[in-house]
């Protein structure tokens, strides 16, 4: 028997109605390429993203074109989210980090009309022009005054908007049309396309939005430091419209001192980014003495938090919710908020505890198999390959079947490349992405799990456990370690501190000091890279 409710479908237009109606002084704050800083509310953008609608369809958008962006944290960026998926067509963000040649291969593969940039893209963009579609046109988003010469043939973002009404019709269409691409930075081989739709855009928003209470409620400010060309800054410009939480945009400046500036300047509770970007904001909090203004909560993911950088967080009075996610899942998988009788644990259990990413959303599935795809147990002993199935999560990749093909298993589920384990009250250790994994003599070693104890060494600002070939067990681990400070920490410092965790087979065989570590394009540490960097490099035991 079927139920007898009504059936709308679900539409991201109707999260910023909802936000103009119910949360309309809600403010998105930019800091601008124009070099100020920006405020607005959600009352009203919604009238400038109505604009910008009507503008895209004079400009000849039609439901199902893929309109690119190329653009910084920022309230145009947030409004072509909206406008663009409001009248049915794609919103394409593109990652600027990205490679030149992948660039060209993502446009293209994507066949974008329309491609919408921040002036600091400009010579990026004119460099690439003659390898880009003929008819590809580019709309710069900014003002008149602000506008460049530039050997493209650029239209002007405001003129867009200009002369439009400021409310719209929004078209009805099914819940399942795409709205949204963004694709994965393509370690291997091609960047693949992830195409999100309005149903699974709207329920992640809502299950997000229920996992993580703390920064998103009603009245706070929160900072996506990740960027809205990476999964859809994980979904908070959704999010935030839902609850009424206000934005804070950063543009492009994501060092230490221009994080910590804008946000106790704005008194952000909440600020979300990869652990990367931690780094510089911590080491700034050492230097001021203090934390930010009001700064209570932050969510790490995208990357392994390390512990030290939970413990740092923590003492200092900030709540750590460590997130497990990928592109592939809209992206939020997991969640690290501890359950409240775990919330008052001592520090070190409490910071034991945030080291796994959590326990599921609500809407996401997790199972862990062996290498014949047998299922395993969530004892918190077993660790297999990790898949998910979901209403958010992708069952395949825009226009390539063969990756489709090869995503997913013979019952639906998604294959994450990561490896696993789920104790029996659901809390999820990510091992190490399959690839990343050290093969030594046929035994397995985790490189998060080295990592994370060399990350606490004091003199240690950021350290990579990799595989380089070794002629008798395969692989062996190296360590490639950044030092703090001009004092790097000894070899055999760093070995006497892994050796009180691991055993002797599991250390590494050559620890080596460098001034950086290669980051991929979406802010993480590149082991694809370092891996080659260090391909050759002789083992002291290697014969
Ligand atoms: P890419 O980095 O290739 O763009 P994603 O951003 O989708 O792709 O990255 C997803 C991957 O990042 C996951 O499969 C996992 O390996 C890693 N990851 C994300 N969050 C965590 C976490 N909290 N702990 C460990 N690994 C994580």
């Amino acid at each position: 028997m079927q139920g007898m409710m009504m059936n709308r479908p679900l539409k991201i237009a109707d999260i910023l109605s909802y936000a103009a109606d119910v949360h309309p002084s809600g403010e998105i704050i930019s800091v601008r390429t124009e070099g100020d800083l920006h405020r607005t509310t959600y009352g009203e953008i919604s009238k400038r993203v109505a604009q910008l609608a009507h503008g895209l369809r004079d400009l000849g958008v039609e439901p199902g074109q893929r309109i690119a962006t190329l653009a910084w944290n920022g309230y145009r960026h947030f409004e072509l989210y909206y406008a663009i998926s409001g009248i049915g067509g794609v919103c394409h963000t593109i990652n600027p980090r990205l490679s030149a040649e992948q660039m060209i291969y993502i446009i293209t593969h994507a066949e974008d009309r329309v491609l919408f940039l921040d002036v600091t893209f400009v010579p990026l963009i004119e460099a690439l022009a003659d390898k880009l579609p003929a008819d590809l046109r580019f709309v710069l988003m900014t003002d008149r005054a602000h506008m460049p010469k530039s050997t493209l043939d650029l239209l002007c973002y405001e003129e867009i908007l200009e002369g439009h009404p400021t409310s719209i019709e929004w078209p009805d269409f099914p819940e399942e049309t795409a709205a949204g691409l963004c694709y994965t930075s393509g370690t291997t081989g091609n960047p693949k396309g992830v195409l999100y739709s309005h149903r699974s855009t709207v329920l992640h928003a809502m299950s997000a939005a229920i996992a993580l209470p703390e920064g998103t409620a009603s009245g706070r400010k929160i900072l996506p430091v990740v960027p809205l060309f990476h999964v859809n800054a994980w979904g908070l410009p959704y999010i935030t419209p839902m609850t009424g939480a206000s934005l804070v945009f950063p543009g492009p400046a994501l060092d230490g001192k221009s994080l910590f500036d804008l946000m106790d300047q704005e008194g952000v509770y909440s600020a979300w980014g990869v652990p990367t970007v931690w780094l510089g904001l911590l080491g700034q909090i050492k230097e001021e003495g203090r934390l930010p203004d009001g700064f209570k909560d932050v969510v790490i993911g995208g990357s392994a938090a390390p512990e030290a950088m939970i413990e740092a967080f923590e003492t200092a009075g900030v709540n750590v919710c460590h997130a497990w996610g990928m592109t592939e899942m809209s992206p939020i998988g997991t969640q690290g908020n501890l359950p409240y009788p775990m919330r008052d644990l001592p520090l070190a259990e409490r910071v034991a505890a945030k080291s796994s990413p959590g326990r599921r959303i609500f809407g996401v599935e997790l199972k862990i198999v062996d290498e014949d795809g047998a299922p395993l147990p969530h004892d918190g002993k077993a660790a297999g390959e990790l898949y998910v199935r979901g209403n958010t999560i992708a069952s395949g990749y825009f226009n390539n079947p063969d990756a489709s093909a090869a995503a997913v298993d013979k019952d639906g589920w998604f294959g994450t490349g990561d490896v696993a384990m789920i104790d029996p009250t659901g809390f999820l250790t990510i091992t190490d992405r399959a690839k990343d994994l050290i093969k030594s003599g046929g035994e397995w070693i985790s490189s998060l799990d080295l990592e994370n104890i060399v990350m606490s060494h004091p003199r240690v600002a950021s350290c990579a456990a990799i595989a380089v070939p070794h002629p008798k067990w395969d692989e062996r681990p190296l360590l490639v370690v950044v030092p703090e400070g001009d004092q790097p920490p000894g070899q055999e410092e760093l070995l006497d501190m892994l050796a009180e965790h691991f055993a002797k087979w599991q250390l590494p065989d050559d620890i080596v000091f460098a001034d950086t570590l290669p980051l991929t394009a979406t802010g993480k540490v590149s082991k694809l890279t370092l891996r080659k960097i260090y391909a050759n490099h002789a083992l002291p035991d290697a014969g």
